[in-house]
């Protein structure tokens, strides 16, 4: 399997960020507070700033999730505060992050034939983190040219970095008199949620070019709509986006491709469900975990079992629920990813078995088990480790109750299939896993296609 996936091309797009890491140590928080002061600071947290405008908003949300040691992430709303944060702190790594680009250095890391990958901003720091291997598309002399990512960045162009700070159960500061200890080890995410960099879409010159970029390639993986606004500044809505982001995918569906959706929480219920019913019936393929699937179930007007998915976690309401996802939005193939299992829901008439099918979702937790083991994909033959790790522990269990709902839901109209995950006991890292299952399973998809 790994050798056909690896004989395909892909396109994927729109979202890619920086990640940038700090390990807070006790001195860098004691330093903020004295420069700022703890009376200010204290009086900021009363306040609870819910974005962060100035350094003094970061200052105090910083504070408080260490006095609670929970994890928590503010949105950064002004985009001049980069310079004060890449002032005031040294990163200790930086990383890309965002769905698009996690996707496109995994299959360089896999070294699959021709990787695609575009975001609609590509500044240099952001360019820099692509894996070699990955190309971006540009229109030199009104011709298309694939060129290699990190050449092809633009000066001047918006940057989104995400700014993550580390902190460990145990560090000890003062904030006036005060002594506080965290009292558990977690991360506070500063995100950057700027206008500049919420326009998802294809640029102008670009787009008349997704037809032939759709010939050069097997698939696409589409990401990045959670990054959409309701409003922008210039009268533009997310209806407008959605209209050209339904001309993008149909341009690369020319090619007769598939095309599949990686689906992220969206927080507002009115863009989640533009998302949803504008994006979703005219892909092929879309990949969410069991949380999305009760979402999704609210905005179409399944309350009830969008609740109880949400309450009792069972298998059977997470089958009846994607199954109504697939058949309100009419799409050809459902993948959703949980903890324990993987799951496939397709409609009857599939091409692929159900054997087949089994196959694609263990090659995606394989893939996934040889990331969580390894942090990352480097090379083909990393995919071997994913092989070493065992299936979970609660296998069984999950055989079970599929068996039971199968019993008692009407199911003659689709084909379910339902592996358990490999699962890693102790992660190097849990960043893309979900993303990495879902490129896993949506090119093992494609590839087992071919076959027929
Ligand atoms: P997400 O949180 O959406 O990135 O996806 C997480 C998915 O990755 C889960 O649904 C699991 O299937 C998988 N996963 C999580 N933790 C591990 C682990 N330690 N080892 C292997 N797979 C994992």
């Amino acid at each position: 399997m790994l050798d056909e996936v690896r004989g395909l091309s892909a396109y994927t797009a729109y979202n890619a960020n920086v990640d940038a890491i700090v390990n807070l140590k006790a001195e860098i928080v004691q330093n903020l507070i004295d420069s700022f002061g703890a009376d200010e600071i204290r009086r900021r947290i009363e306040e609870y700033p819910r974005e962060i405008r100035e350094p003094l908003d970061f200052v105090a949300r910083l504070i408080h999730a260490l006095k609670t040691g929970k994890p928590m992430a503010v949105p950064l709303t002004n985009e001049e505060m980069h310079r004060w944060f890449d002032e005031t702190f040294k990163y200790d790594m930086e990383r890309i992050g965002g769905q698009a680009g996690i996707i496109a250095n995994l299959m360089a890391g896999l070294k699959v034939k021709k990787v695609i990958a575009y975001t609609p901003f590509l500044p240099k720091r952001l360019a820099e983190l692509f894996r070699r291997g990955v190309l971006y598309p540009v229109v030199e002399e009104g011709k298309l040219k694939l060129r290699p990512i990190q050449e092809a960045y633009r000066e001047g162009d918006p940057l989104k970095v995400n700014r993550i700070f580390e902190f460990r159960k145990g560090m000890k500061f003062k904030l006036g008199d005060e002594v506080i200890e965290v009292p558990h080890s977690g991360r506070f995410i500063v995100s950057s949620r700027f206008e500049s960099i919420s326009r998802i879409e294809t640029r102008d010159e670009l787009r008349p070019f997704l037809p032939e970029i759709g010939r050069q390639v097997d698939g696409a993986i589409l990401s990045g709509y959670q990054g959409l606004r309701l409003q922008y500044s210039d009268g533009k809505d997310a209806n407008y986006y959605l209209r050209k982001a339904k001309e993008d995918i149909m341009a690369l569906k020319e090619a007769d491709i598939k095309v599949h959706v990686e689906f992220a929480s969206i927080q507002d219920r009115k863009l989640r469900k533009k998302v949803v019913t504008n994006i979703f019936p005219l892909v092929d393929s879309v990949g969410m975990d069991e949380a999305e699937i009760a979402y999704i179930l609210s905005v179409l007007g399944y309350r009830d079992l969008a609740d109880r998915i949400f309450t009792y976690n069972r298998i059977e309401d997470a089958i009846l629920g994607g199954m109504i996802i697939l058949d309100e939005l009419n799409f050809e193939i459902l993948q959703v990813h949980t903890i324990y299992y993987l799951m496939y829901i397709t409609h009857r008439d599939n091409p692929l078995n159900e054997d087949e099918l089994a196959k694609s979702l263990e090659f995606g937790t394989t893939l996934a088990a040889a990331r969580a083991s390894l942090g990352d994909i480097t090379k083909p033959e990393d995919y071997e480790v994913g092989l070493k790790v065992p299936f979970n522990e609660r296998s069984d269990y999950v055989k079970l109750r599929f068996e039971e709902a199968k019993r008692k839901l009407r199911m003659r109209e689709y084909k379910v299939v339902v592996v358990p995950t490999r699962l890693v006991s102790n992660p190097v890292s849990t960043v893309g896993l979900g993303d990495t299952i879902s490129t896993g399973t949506f090119l093992s998809y494609i590839a087992l296609l071919r076959r027929h």
